[in-house]
């Protein structure tokens, strides 16, 4: 059976991962809380990424900027005015859109639809397949092709003009449905500002107006110049940034992967105006080579090349994760030039320069910028690791595959039964491994179920405490996919789990 967001989201409500916000108060739309388990998930997530940004990287060094910024960053930024979202309401349904999105949607079938003809095409052809010479002269792949690029082209001069009778005509000729009601009545698009506001202090009004940041990198930009002379950087080199951001967002039903507040890891990468081609390809490759090293499965992830770029940008792509819902946003890569730096400089009449010494002048630096989303990092775990599996004495179970790196407990410490002397001397190993790992006791119900328990979190070794560990000191370690066990000595244990849990 088809894995679906739906199995995955009542998995980590059961299992104490994500519950949804004040859900005595019946929730809160789009929020979510993370449980014991998705709370040491996602530190891990965190970890992960900030060992190859900020420890890998010589030249990459980290920050913690605020939530609250001068109200002056948004309009520096673009977000006060041309971030305007456009949106459209369905007269049926009731229900509100942000219509790119919709628009979007509608290019992400086309696609598919290539997606087949390629699929159907290798089936026939085999190993002597070229993917590249069918797309190029296929005519009902090079007939897609065309559609997607006036549909991009349409959208683009729409959105830049801001032409809302033109997205509008837009999503008629396309004849777009409401996905809910299947009705087609829509209204005419309006704007509306994604931004959460509030205001400072007892100052009411315009005048005190701040904005919850709708995402992290404007707190590194309006450093920039702190941490290049307070770390004694040079070009080039990147600011690290893990945080919260909030966005009012429309359409907000797809569990945790479209949320109003969320967390983002971004790294802005500061170079030579003139390189960011090169930085461009080499923040690409580095990006998916981290998320392939995580063994999610390497054909979960594709590239996304946007036509159709936002105004800061002179290149910008998207890794795509394979979602229960199928290829959708993980992380974007941008080519921000200056865009940011210079337009931060207009609005506070700082210089934010960097002298070069080997050409003997200043510059405002370009911008390289990978962003991605943690909470969709989680959900990308999540959804490659659920599995339901049958076994072969026909019993059932469902277990987190989640890398070991990753995974909230690295090992539980059970003793077989709940006597005999097992208990003290399984006590004694989870007082050692405790020190090193995650780890859990369980003496709770048989062996069978306890196993089961560890699966359903994903817990990657369990160490089983048995009257021969009384006898010659060893255990046995249960790996949690392939269910094999293997006997060690006590004082091997935490060696052996070391060699596979640690990040
Ligand atoms: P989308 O097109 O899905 O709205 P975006 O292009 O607006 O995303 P960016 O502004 O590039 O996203 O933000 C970078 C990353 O932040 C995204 O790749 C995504 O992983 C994450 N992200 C953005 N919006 C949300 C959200 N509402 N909930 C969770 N994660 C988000």
């Amino acid at each position: 059976d088809t894995i679906t967001l739906k199995n995955i989201a009542s998995h980590c409500k059961e299992y104490g991962f994500i519950y949804p916000s004040s859900e005595i108060y019946d929730g809160l739309g789009a929020t979510y809380d993370y449980g014991p388990y998705g709370s040491e998930l996602k530190n891990n997530i965190k970890e992960y990424w900030w060992k190859a940004m900020v420890r890998m990287n010589e030249n990459i060094v980290g920050i913690d900027a605020a939530i609250f910024m001068h109200p002056t960053t948004w309009k520096a930024s673009g977000h006060v005015d041309a971030f305007n979202d456009p949106l459209i309401d369905n007269k049926d349904s009731k229900k509100r859109y942000r219509a790119d999105v919709l628009i979007e949607e509608q290019i992400a079938k086309i696609e598919g639809k290539i997606a087949k003809e390629v699929n159907k095409a290798t089936k026939r052809f085999g190993d002597a397949f070229d993917k590249d010479q069918f797309v190029a002269t296929n005519p009902r792949v090079i007939k897609y092709t065309e559609q997607i690029a006036d549909i991009e082209s349409r959208m683009k001069s729409a959105i830049e003009a801001g032409d809302l009778e033109a997205l509008k005509q837009l999503i008629v000729d396309l004849d777009i449905a409401d996905p809910v009601s299947g009705s087609r009545n829509w209204t005419d698009v309006r704007q509306f500002n994604l931004m959460f506001s509030t205001e400072l202090g007892s100052v009411a009004g315009e005048a005190g107006k701040i904005y919850l940041r709708p995402e992290t990198a404007q707190g590194i930009f309006v450093n920039y110049l702190n941490v290049q002379k307070t770390s004694r950087m040079r070009l080039p080199f990147g600011i690290a940034q893990i945080g919260k951001a909030f966005r009012n967002e429309i359409i907000a039903r797809q569990f945790i992967f479209r949320m109003r507040e969320f967390e983002q890891m971004e790294m802005q990468f500061f170079i030579k105006p003139g390189t960011e081609m090169e930085w461009y390809d080499h923040w690409k490759n580095q990006r998916i080579k981290w998320h392939k090293a995580l063994g999610l499965g390497e054909e979960n992830y594709r590239f996304h090349d946007h036509l159709n770029l936002a105004h800061y940008a002179n290149a910008a792509c998207d890794i795509e994760f394979n979602f229960p819902m199928g290829f959708k946003e993980l992380e974007g890569i941008h080519s921000r030039t200056d865009f940011d730096l210079s337009a931060h400089e207009k609005h506070s009449g700082k210089k934010l320069q960097f002298f070069d010494n080997e050409m003997n002048e200043s510059y405002v630096p370009y911008v390289l910028e990978t962003s991605i989303g943690l909470d969709r990092m989680f959900l990308a775990v999540m959804s490659a690791a659920y599995t339901e599996e049958k076994l072969e004495d026909g019993s059932e179970r469902t277990v987190l595959k989640i890398p070991p790196a990753l995974a909230p407990v690295k090992v539980a410490v059970l003793p077989l039964v709940n006597k005999d002397g097992l208990p003290e001397k399984a006590e004694e190993i989870m007082k050692a491994v405790k020190l090193d790992f995650n780890a859990q006791y369980d003496a709770k119900d048989a062996i069978g179920k306890r196993y089961r328990r560890q699966d359903a979190i994903g817990t990657p070794y369990c160490v089983t405490v048995d009257h021969q560990t009384l006898e010659d000191n060893t255990v046995t370690i249960r790996e949690r996919d392939s269910m094999a066990q293997q006997r060690v000595s006590v004082p091997e244990l935490i060696a052996t789990l070391d060699d596979k849990v640690n990040i």
